[in-house]
Order: C-alpha cells, then sequence, then structure tokens
C-alpha cells in the first residue's frame, strides 16, 4: 500500500460523513450544509520576544451552530493547519451530538512548539491569541467556548479565562468563557482525568455486552487484557493508569515519541509518567525493554487484546493498517484511523470503539464546568450534608431494628461508612460521565445490531447527523 494516497485529515472526516449518510434519508442540500465548516477565522499576530517580534498564526474554526455556544478545545503544535482545526471542529459536532452535549462543534489551534517557549513568554502569546479571539466573540460563554487539547492544559485556560475577564469585567459569566481551568479559577473536579476516565468507561461498558466481546475475538473483562497505549501524553496516562491500577489489565507496551516500552508484565504507569517527566523520554526507562526508532514505531503492531491510540491524527493509516495485530481499537485520539486504515482493519475484523465516542469524555465533564460556571455553585454543596443525614436515620433505625430482633451486630461497618457518604463534586462528575459512556454506546450498538449501520462508527455518525437534523428542523430551518 501506498501511504501518499492518503486523503487529508478533513477529506477523511468528509469521507466517513458521506459514508453515513448513504445510508440515511437526508434532504441533499442539508446534507452539504451540516458537513461543511460554516467559518474558520484566522489571524497573524505578533509578539515581542527576546528582542524581536515574532509572528504566530492561529486559527478558530466552526463547524456547527446548530447549537450554541459552540465548543472545542485549542492545540497548541507546530503541526497546526487549516485542514487539521477544520477536520476537528467538525469531529466536535458529532462527539456533541453523539453524548447530548448541547453545544455545536468548534476548535482551535495555533502553529506553535510549546516546548520552545519559557513559561512567561507563552503566556503573552496565548493572552494575545486569546484577545483577537475575544474581541472577536470567538471566545464568549455563550457563544464560543474553548478547552485544552494536545499541547495545552489548565494553565493555558487559566490565562485566556483571566484575558476574558480584562476584557468583559462586568460579565457575570466571566468564568464560564473557557473550560478546563484551574478549580481555584472555577475549573470542575475531575477534567483533567475526564478523557482517559471516559476512555476506561467506555471499555467497561464494552465489556458489559459480551455479544460484542465475543465478535471482537474476546472473553472475559477486562482483567488481564493486554493493552499498547500510544501517546503517554493527558489522555493516554490517565487511560492506561485506570485500566491497569482498577481494572487489572497489563499494560503491555507505551509507544512514545522518543521510543517504546514493552514489559509483559504490565508496565507500571505511574513510575513511567514519572520518568518521562523527570527525563524527557522513555529513553532510559529501566523496567522493561524500550526499543528505538524504526523498531519503536512498530509498537503499535505488536501483539495484544486492545490498542488504544492517544496521540495524533493518522497515526493509523494506509502504511500500517494491515500489520495491526490487536483485536479492538479504541480511538482516545480525534482520527487516530485514516478513512482507508478504518476499511481494512474492518476487513481484518478488528473491533474499533471510535473517536466521536470513545474521546467525548473531555467535553462532557467540559459541559458540566461550564453549567457550574453559570449557576456559580459547586456540585453536591447544598445536598451532599442533606443526603447524608437522611442515609443516617435509616442506618440508625435499621441498626434500632436489628437490635430488637436480637441480631446484634447490626449494619457491617464496611456497607455503613460507604452508604453514609454523600456525594462530592468528584463523584457527581464521575457519575455523570459513567451514565453518558453508558448510554451512547448502547444506542450506538443498538443501531448496529439492528442492522441499520455497518459498525459502531457508522452508528455513531448516524445517530449524530439525526440529532442535528432534528434540531434544525425543530427550529423551522
Ligand atoms: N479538546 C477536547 C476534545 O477534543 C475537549 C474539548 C472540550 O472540552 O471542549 O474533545
Amino acid at each position: 500500500m501506498n501511504s501518499l494516497i492518503e486523503p487529508s485529515f478533513r477529506d477523511s472526516i468528509e469521507m466517513l460523513y458521506n459514508q453515513a449518510i448513504k445510508d440515511m434519508d437526508v434532504a441533499p442540500g442539508l446534507a452539504e450544509k451540516i458537513k461543511v465548516c460554516n467559518s474558520t477565522y484566522t489571524v497573524r499576530f505578533g509578539v515581542k520576544l527576546r528582542g524581536q517580534i515574532h509572528t504566530f498564526t492561529g486559527y478558530r474554526s466552526v463547524h456547527s451552530e446548530h447549537r450554541e455556544p459552540v465548543k472545542g478545545g485549542i492545540r497548541y503544535a507546530l503541526s497546526v493547519n487549516q485542514d487539521e482545526v477544520e477536520a476537528l471542529a467538525a469531529l466536535m459536532t458529532y462527539k456533541c451530538a453523539l453524548t447530548e452535549v448541547p453545544f455545536g462543534g468548534s476548535k482551535g489551534g495555533l502553529c506553535i512548539d510549546p516546548r520552545a517557549w519559557e513559561e512567561h513568554e507563552l503566556e503573552q502569546i496565548t493572552r494575545r491569541f486569546a484577545y483577537e479571539l475575544i474581541k472577536r466573540d470567538l471566545i464568549n460563554p455563550s457563544q464560543n467556548v474553548p478547552a485544552p487539547d494536545m499541547g495545552t492544559g489548565e494553565r493555558e485556560m487559566g490565562w485566556i479565562a483571566d484575558q476574558y475577564n480584562r476584557m468583559n469585567t462586568t460579565d457575570i459569566n466571566a468564568a464560564a468563557c473557557v473550560t478546563g481551568k484551574p478549580v481555584e479559577l472555577g475549573g470542575i473536579a475531575g477534567r483533567v482525568e475526564a478523557t482517559g476516565r471516559g476512555v476506561q468507561y467506555a471499555l467497561q461498558e464494552f465489556f458489559r455486552h459480551p455479544e460484542d466481546v465475543k465478535t471482537a475475538g474476546l472473553d472475559g473483562t477486562l482483567e488481564g487484557k493486554r493493552i499498547i497505549v500510544q501517546g503517554l501524553g493527558n489522555v493516554g496516562y490517565h487511560a492506561a493508569k485506570f485500566l491497569s491500577e482498577e481494572d487489572g489489565a497489563k499494560i503491555v507496551a507505551v509507544v512514545e515519541r522518543d521510543g517504546t516500552v514493552f514489559n509483559a508484565d504490565g508496565v507500571n504507569i505511574e513510575e513511567l509518567h514519572l520518568h518521562i517527566q523527570q527525563h524527557g523520554g522513555v529513553l532510559t526507562y529501566p523496567h522493561g525493554q524500550v526499543l528505538l526508532g524504526a523498531e519503536a514505531r512498530m509498537g503499535m503492531e505488536a501483539d495484544c487484546d486492545i490498542l488504544i491510540p492517544a496521540a495524533i491524527e493518522g497515526s493509523i493509516n494506509l502504511g500500517n493498517a494491515d500489520r495491526i495485530k490487536a483485536k479492538v481499537i479504541i480511538e482516545a485520539a480525534n482520527g487516530p484511523i485514516t478513512a482507508g486504515a478504518d476499511a481494512i482493519l474492518r476487513d481484518k475484523g478488528i473491533f474499533i470503539i471510535p473517536d466521536l465516542y470513545a474521546n467525548a469524555g473531555g467535553v462532557t465533564v467540559s459541559y458540566f464546568e461550564w453549567v457550574k460556571n453559570l449557576s456559580h455553585i459547586r456540585f453536591g454543596r447544598m445536598q451532599r450534608r442533606a443526603e447524608e443525614g437522611r442515609h443516617q436515620l435509616l442506618v440508625d433505625e435499621l441498626n434500632r431494628v436489628l437490635g430488637d430482633a436480637g441480631l446484634s451486630t447490626g449494619l457491617s461497618e464496611n456497607f455503613t461508612s460507604k452508604y453514609l457518604k454523600g456525594a462530592c463534586e468528584i463523584d457527581l462528575v464521575r457519575s455523570g460521565l459513567d451514565d453518558t459512556m453508558r448510554e451512547a454506546y448502547q444506542i450506538m450498538r443498538e443501531r448496529w445490531r439492528g442492522g441499520h449501520a455497518q459498525d459502531l462508527r457508522m452508528a455513531g455518525y448516524q445517530i449524530a447527523i439525526q440529532r442535528v437534523i432534528a434540531t434544525y428542523q425543530n427550529k423551522g430551518l
């Protein structure tokens, strides 16, 4: 296969969209309207750094405004370009519609290598980029709400929120202009882990359906399953950590930028993550076999049960798809499988849990954060102690009745302490996220198993497109 004939990322997403609507009854004009990106704003701005003006190029693309605000992260990478931002914005539309997150789709990007700049320089650049977007309402609590993506995190979102505040001093809802903020600036507990946590919940839900597990050529539960993770950034790290520490899965390989770590007994993710932070890479990691260069790139092709691509788009493409041995691929990144590779993997019988579902945990918790900001109160603050009080009443009464019946041991301590604990913000966030991931998987699989779609990805796209259409129709368009 020749990897040169691969379509661009945006073309790849449009090909998937076209494939999805083929089996749907969509008016031709409407199909085109939903597919195209509404607008992409390109900004070039100068920042004086290190004694000279440096010019940066950034984008904010709005794919669909069927619901507002529109939502999507801001990426910092040298590879950022208009095609990529538009593809990612389209994915945001479908992701939000599928998971019933009431937003349209958007995405932003800045063409920059964030590691090439000091923190104070990045702050200046981010504030300037934010200024350009804010003055055009491309950052605004009711119109367009960014979030972190590759190369950005809480720190950048904090700067953006503060910049918006300075420019809108009387906006009482200013904190809702961006999500993924530090908790001290109105962020929400569990947002940093959210996308990785969502990947965990998605896999847990997959294993609740033995028929699907069998279709994938697997059996049992997550316990002992051999997993390869590509990319130990925020998403890959949290997914790998939770799956190994909480579900008993074994991370047999971690594919990183500079090399691949193999360990058949399971890589200790916390240890490796710390090593990467301290040494800048995996090369000197002592616990496992570390492969470099071409061999390392083949890390994704090793034998395993589940492959989690959690880095950039297009990492599974026409050049390597036929060598992938995983039984299940769960797309933690956006667009890691190209449209061409998707067809090859399907022919090979590999079970794909698609990106528009699998990585929706981030935007789902962003939605909770936005709601928190608009309501100006932490989730659980009003009801937690009341809930504990009511539970205490029941425990006391049960213990009294058990005592009267001569069962003096009463309720077990383990039960009592778990039952008495009222839900705090992190519990509620995880509960809402788990519910979202379960529901979305179930409606996708129903459509697929019902014979209306050839796989989960097509089912996901079709459900999302149907919901966008329903919104337009109900508006009277
Ligand atoms: N950048 C993340 C994504 O691709 C999160 C977007 C958001 O929270 O708005 O889904």
